[in-house]
């Protein structure tokens, strides 16, 4: 197996499944940066007519958003290593980086529930300018609706509605397995390390550890 020192993972599960909280983690532990390809499209719709698209759920094209991960894991943050969320979400988007030798060593898929899920999504808050992600019941703010370090106002997203989120859902069903299978495939040929599925349903804490395990047992030999 090629062990590669850089810890560059990919975070893959349906949305609300703890993504975006894993990452944040992740990447405050190994000092790496979180990549979220969700806000980083969000930012880019501020000028650009994507934001339609992000607010109905509907994916972007592979085109607009393999070019803004390129871009974005071109940036010397990202020698040592990266955590990328929401990327791939679909099969052209995971060969992606494969044909561009875009290494990845770690992939983790986060399943869930749609039940739990729906209830996570409709419960989230965010901080829009840090990515910081809370829910009202199961990971509230310390003030109510306020971030805990900037004290600014939390919001909900837009396409966090109930009738989006099952349109989010039936994309992810829809997609996922042929990614599931690609990966499953590289650990065979030993281009990638491990692809491991984590149960969602467990705690922010209990995750954090299985995946940091996983990580350390590879890389710190
Ligand atoms: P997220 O913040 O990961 O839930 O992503 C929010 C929205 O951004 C998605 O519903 C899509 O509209 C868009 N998006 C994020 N990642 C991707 C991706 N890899 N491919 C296409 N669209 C994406």
């Amino acid at each position: 197996m090629n062990i590669d020192k850089n810890i560059r993972v990919i975070l893959i599960g349906a949305p609300g499944t703890g993504k975006g909280t894993q990452s944040n983690l992740l990447a405050k532990k190994y000092k790496i940066p979180k990549i979220s390809v969700g806000e980083l499209l969000r930012k880019l719709a501020v000028n650009n007519n994507i934001s339609n698209n992000i607010n109905l759920g509907d994916l972007i094209s592979d085109n607009i958003v393999c070019n803004v991960v390129k871009m974005r894991l071109c940036k010397d943050d990202c020698n040592n290593g990266f955590i990328l969320d929401g990327f791939p979400r679909s099969i052209n988007q995971a060969q992606y980086l494969t044909i561009n030798n875009i290494r990845i060593n770690f992939v983790f898929n986060i399943k869930l529930s749609y039940k739990i899920i729906i209830k996570r999504l409709l419960g989230r808050r965010i901080h829009e300018s840090s990515g910081r992600i809370y829910h009202i019941k199961y990971n509230p703010p310390i003030v109510g609706g306020l971030d805990n370090i900037t004290q600014e106002q939390l919001v909900s997203r837009k396409d966090d509605n109930i009738s989006i989120i099952n349109h989010r859902l039936k994309i992810h069903n829809k997609q996922i397995s042929n990614i599931i299978n690609y990966y499953k495939q590289e650990v065979k040929l030993g281009n990638i390390t491990s692809y491991t599925e984590i149960d969602g349903a467990k705690s922010i804490d209990l995750i954090l550890e299985e995946i940091i395990n996983k990580i350390n047992y590879f890389s710190f030999k």
